[in-house]
């Protein structure tokens, strides 16, 4: 949606080929994620702004929460981090907040969606000229066909076949890196009286202390969303993935911080435990290809589609079609191949990538690839997200990095590991608080 808002400047027409009836019937059926909690990273909210000034306001006008300050609360090992200020999240469900920015994005004049799953692309010469598609469902006014287009665009998401067509057709695919994560996931809603007047986000993961296993708080995290409810999910890996079973969800989310805890006593499931496994982190380079169509770009999910327990594929998905709107001002042809376009989706990709990848690979089950220097880069990492929890300076360079505001390399700049130093030393000279532990209050 915000790469059609994005085309939308630069084109005659922007048609949005779409299988799933996503107006009438949420089913989620093209992306099955739908239901399951996606919270908004700030980037993501600035992005948003940035292609529809004013979606904050209409979001919150509609039922949506804003967050700030001690509202939007991280913790790690069940040691609540600094706030951070000018940190802001919105509290809604994917539908809602997918809901809103369609309705927006439908009333550019030049901006159409489309019914229908294309299956394969039409070429003219060297550059993509458009898409084949198959109507979907009882309509005979939008028979079968071809759709001509200067600049075709891939957002099919994770189970895009664009390699699949590009082979097909005699070019080649993108190389696709992967890691094996094998992470359950399970979403419920509940409903949100005033059990906690002051949280939006609350967001909590293991970390050093607890050897990123979840033995002082369960990894989890709860979001005011509109019509007064809470979205609550839960995340394990390969054995440890959460179930359906409602009374063992709300048994999880008292081993989690006091707000989860508070939820699961005080308030109740509205709905079903929806399950999602994740299997792996993948993402593809179209930068190592020698060679390319021109015509075509692809966005979002089809590009790289990472561990969702970081919350970064809407804000990833925003950041590419910002890429694009950069790659198109700058003059670019669309009907040449767009190298300078998959080079500028890579460096935010690579942020992203590195982000969840290093985590990831603190787990025992996650046996790589490893990046080079990965042993300098956890022990790093270890003592930054130990002094994060004590120094707010820290915390905020840290937590840039993880909202996207900043690229994970600015926590090498010498002030931040000075810093860091600095606070791990005071802090071992005084007696540190225990993080406190599941079940106590
Ligand atoms: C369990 C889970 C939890 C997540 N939580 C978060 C979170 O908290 N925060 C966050 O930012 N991100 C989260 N994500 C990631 C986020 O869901 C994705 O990054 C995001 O949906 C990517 O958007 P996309 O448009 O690229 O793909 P999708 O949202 O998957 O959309 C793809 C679209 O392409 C359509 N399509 C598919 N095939 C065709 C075809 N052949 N022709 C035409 N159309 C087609 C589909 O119908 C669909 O509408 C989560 C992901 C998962 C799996």
């Amino acid at each position: 949606m915000l790469t059609a808002r994005v085309l939308s400047d630069h084109a005659d027409e922007v048609i949005i080929l779409e299988p799933d009836d996503l107006v009438e019937n949420d089913t989620g059926l093209g992306s099955p994620q739908r239901h399951q909690l996606h919270a908004l990273l700030s980037m993501g909210r600035t992005q948003l702004e940035r292609w529809l000034p004013g979606i904050t306001q209409e979001l919150i006008d509609a039922g949506a929460q804003l967050g700030s300050g001690k509202d939007v609360q991280f913790y790690v090992d069940g040691a609540m981090r600094p706030p951070v200020p000018g940190l802001q999240m919105i509290g809604a469900t994917r539908s809602f907040l997918e809901s809103h920015v369609r309705r927006r994005v439908l009333t550019l004049p030049n901006v159409h969606i489309q019914a229908g799953r294309a299956h394969d692309l039409i070429f003219s010469g060297r550059r993509v000229g458009g898409v084949r598609f198959s109507a979907i469902g009882d309509t005979p006014a939008t028979p079968d066909g071809d759709l001509d287009a200067d600049l075709v665009v891939d957002a099919m998401g994770r189970s895009s076949r664009l390699g699949t067509w590009l082979d097909r057709n005699a070019w080649d695919r993108a190389p696709l890196d992967r890691m094996t994560i094998d992470l359950g996931y399970a979403t419920a809603v509940f409903h949100r009286g005033d059990e906690l007047p002051n949280t939006v986000v609350a967001h909590a993961t293991p970390g050093p202390s607890s050897g990123y296993q979840p033995t002082l708080s369960e990894p989890g995290a709860l979001v005011a969303v509109e019509e007064n409810r809470w979205t609550v999910v839960l995340a394990g890996y390969t054995n440890y993935r959460p179930g359906r079973d409602p009374d063992e969800f709300r048994a999880r989310m008292r081993r989690c911080v006091t707000a989860l805890r508070r939820v699961a006593d005080h308030c109740e499931m509205d709905g079903k435990v929806k399950t999602f496994q994740f299997r792996e982190s993948q993402r593809r380079d179209f930068t190592r290809l020698a060679r390319f169509p021109g015509g075509l770009v692809a966005v979002g999910d089809s590009v790289a589609s990472v561990n969702p327990i970081y919350g970064q594929g809407l804000t990833l998905a925003a950041l590419q079609a910002s890429c694009l709107s950069a790659h198109l001002r700058a003059g670019s042809s669309p009907h040449e191949p767009a190298w300078a376009y998959f080079r500028r989706v890579a460096a935010v990709v690579d942020a992203a990538w590195q982000l969840s990848t290093t985590a990831d690979l603190a787990q025992p089950h996650v046996t790589g690839p490893y990046p080079r220097g990965y042993r300098l880069i956890r022990w790093a990492g270890d003592k930054i997200t130990a002094a994060s929890v004590v120094d707010p300076l820290v915390n905020k360079a840290y937590m840039d990095v993880v909202h996207m505001r900043a690229h994970p390399r600015t926590l090498t700049r010498p002030s931040v590991l000075l810093r860091t130093t600095r606070a791990l030393s005071a802090s071992a000279r005084r007696p540190v608080p225990l993080p406190t532990q599941p079940g106590q209050r």
